[in-house]
């Protein structure tokens, strides 16, 4: 078959003969000089049947067959070049067409006879005495040969000695018999029934050249691989005819619309011929097709550009609700946090889980909790307080060379950066901890700083990705919850502070009296759990009143100061000393029995008794002053006991010391106790 493309140009090149046709229809006609009237051709009659319908006009048309001006379609129609000219000549006039189909012959004597209205021939001198005809034409044509591609046909000199097969019964034939005798060529004609078969003659090799006419043939030879002559033969023009005298009208009708498609600048003519030359291996897209296949390409264009919106707006929304939803993300997280940071007890476990938390809102590879501290050997040092690394990621801090890095490790650039509140950006790896990050791991990370109120603590440092970039949202949110935990440490470094002024006694700077009690309580309820013996040393300066009255009460409360400290070296870590009144002292010891406590009490007595308390510079230089300190001491009796009764035996034992002589301890240590 052939490809669109050959088949766009040989359409081309069919318009182009078409409008030749169409602008140069007035050749003469060799009709006119035909002997022969019956040889006419392909065309027409009408006739008045008696009409079924008395409005409509009944138009008996008669024509010859031969496609493709008039042949019967697949399914028995007529269909063709004119009945396709009559039925559009017919339009509109109320006329009722009938196709009569017959030899040429014959249809002129049918039209004598006025059995049929209306008939298509080329004029002649003879026919005009018989027939009227239409002014205007409406068919011009001619005939041509053809050759198989390897010979062919350039004068008529060339037909000499060639069988020429031709289509029987058309005037043509006895015009090219014509021309050829008056030449003086010797030829041989093979007569077929149809124009197919002339052709088929050519082809099998019959015949040398065929003789046809051009659209009939045009349209057939195109599937053969066939040479078109230059010579073309029998032009005519073809006129509508009816019986002398009779029909005037209609073919007067007929004239005027033939003029009015001659004036149309689109030839109806031609557009017919171009329906039905092309017939047998051409089909124009049907209206309804080509109507279609527009509509369907706007529609198409319409569905695309509503997808493109729709598509660009759902990615718009989407990204929207990202955005929303990351928002929303985080400042539920924020408020988590804060109320984390703000409720929660323990201090490092709530950072810890903090951290742990915002992982999940940021989706980071690495989280660095980084603590500012001392290391082992009393230099500055950062700290992996908490870490958290995605699945796959070797954890930092299961070095112990990297848990603890030396502040000369970082950058001091990092560091000024980070000391002055900076965000810093970097890759870690550019330090000397680049040893436990691969490569490929980059390992950038944004280090936010961590303030306990003006104090340098550390730095929340976050790897998101290997990009220097992390989206504007994370770092906002990254931040803020930095500065949450600076806030964190800074209430939580005040609170401590609080409660250091609640619990210690500002003189002294050991545990208050209310802390002595709440420790009291607690540790009689743990000595119960453990079933760990606990008990109380009591002590009180011996004639204390002395010192203030002789040396003032700033000297009085420099020695108290002086005597708290000789009490807290005496002690055990473990022991809790506290200063309960005014010069009134104890040491609660857990885990201690009786006799512990006795040796301990009277170590501390002898401690006070050989202490030299100073008293300030005199005049030969520091004044010093000797103290004694009475103790009683007493063991927590179990379940039955209670704190004040214990406190108050205690009390009762110091009481005895006192009224017993003072600087000693009550009761007093036997060998058995
Ligand atoms: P003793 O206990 O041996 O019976 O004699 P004392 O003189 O120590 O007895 P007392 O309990 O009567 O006196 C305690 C004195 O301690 C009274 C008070 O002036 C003094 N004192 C109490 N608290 C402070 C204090 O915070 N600073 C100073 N400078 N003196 C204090
Ligand atoms: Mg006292
Ligand atoms: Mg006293």
């Amino acid at each position: 078959m052939t490809s669109f493309n050959s088949r766009f140009s040989r359409v081309h090149r069919i318009r182009k003969s078409l409008g030749i046709i169409f602008f140069f229809s007035f050749f003469y006609s060799l009709f006119s000089s035909s002997p022969v009237p019956s040889q006419g051709f392909y065309m027409v009659g009408i006739s008045s049947f008696s009409s079924a319908s008395a409005s409509a006009r009944v138009v008996r048309y008669g024509m010859v067959e031969l496609s493709p001006f008039f042949f019967k379609d697949e399914n028995g129609n007529f269909a063709g070049y004119m009945p396709d000219l009559l039925r559009t000549l017919a339009e509109n006039e109320g006329w009722r067409l009938s196709f009569i189909n017959a030899g040429g012959e014959e249809l002129v004597k049918m039209l004598q006879e006025g059995e049929i209205d209306l008939l298509s021939m080329a004029p002649t001198p003879r026919l005009e005495g018989l027939f009227d005809f239409s002014k205007n034409h409406h068919y011009s044509t001619w005939y041509t040969f053809f050759t198989r591609s390897d010979s062919e046909i350039l004068t008529f000199q060339d037909l000499e000695g060639k069988t020429i097969s031709m289509q029987s019964g058309f005037y043509a034939l006895s015009e090219l018999r014509r021309i050829l005798d008056g030449i003086g060529i010797r030829y041989t004609i093979a007569e077929a029934p149809t124009v197919e078969e002339a052709l088929e003659m050519l082809r099998s090799g019959v015949a040398d050249v065929c003789a046809a006419e051009q659209l009939a043939s045009l349209a057939k030879i195109r599937r053969f691989d066939f040479r078109r002559s230059p010579i073309i033969f029998a032009p005519s023009k073809i006129f509508f005819t009816t019986t002398k005298g009779k029909n005037t009208a209609l073919l007067a009708r007929l004239d005027e619309k033939l003029s009015e498609l001659n004036e149309s600048p689109v030839s109806l003519m031609e557009v017919l011929l171009r329906r039905w030359y092309y017939d047998d291996e051409f089909t124009f897209f049907p209206q309804w097709a080509l109507w279609s296949f527009f509509a369907a390409s706007i529609l198409l264009a319409l569905l695309s550009a509503g997808f493109v919106i729709f598509y660009k707006k759902g990615r718009e929304l989407r990204l929207q609700g990202v955005r929303l939803q990351e928002r929303l993300d985080s400042e539920r997280f924020l408020s988590d946090a804060a109320r984390m940071l703000l409720t929660e007890g323990g201090h490092e476990d709530v950072l810890r889980n903090a951290c742990r938390k915002i992982r999940e809102v940021i989706d980071a590879r690495r989280i660095l909790l980084l603590r500012s501290t001392f290391s082992s050997t009393r230099r500055r040092s950062i700290e992996i307080s908490f870490e958290y690394a995605s699945p796959g990621l070797p954890l930092l801090s299961e070095h112990s060379e990297v848990r603890s890095v030396l502040i000369s490790d970082i950058p001091r650039k990092w560091l000024i950066d980070l000391t002055r509140k900076k965000v810093v950006k970097e890759r870690l790896y550019e330090t000397p901890l680049k040893k436990f990050f691969s490569v490929s791991e980059g390992a950038f990370f944004s280090f936010y700083p961590l303030f306990e109120g003006g104090r340098f603590w550390g730095a929340l440092a976050v790897n998101i990705d290997d990009t220097m970039e992390s989206s504007e949202p994370k770092d906002i949110l990254l931040s803020t919850f930095s500065e949450m935990i600076s806030a964190h440490l800074l209430r939580k470094r005040q609170e401590r502070r609080l409660l250091r002024i609640a619990t210690t006694d500002a003189l002294t700077r050991l545990p208050n009296r209310r802390h002595f009690f709440e420790t009291l309580d607690r540790e009689i309820a743990r000595s119960l759990h453990r079933g760990h013996p606990l008990s109380l040393i009591l002590c009180d300066i011996d004639i204390f009143k002395n010192v203030n009255d002789t040396y003032g009460h700033d000297i009085g409360d420099d020695v108290l100061r002086q005597f708290a400290r000789v009490l807290r070296r005496g002690v055990r870590a473990e022991d809790f000393p506290v200063r309960y009144g005014g010069e009134e002292f104890g040491v609660l010891m857990p885990e201690t029995g009786m006799r512990d406590a006795l040796q301990t009490a009277e170590r501390l007595r002898l401690h006070v008794e050989k202490a030299r308390f100073d008293i300030g510079k005199g005049e030969n230089g520091t004044v010093a002053l000797n103290l004694t300190a009475s103790f009683g001491v007493q063991q927590f009796a179990g379940a039955h006991d209670s704190a004040s009764a214990f406190f108050s035996r205690a009390d009762s034992a110091l009481y005895e010391a006192k009224t017993g002589g003072r600087n000693r301890v009550f009761p007093v240590a036997t060998e058995n106790a």
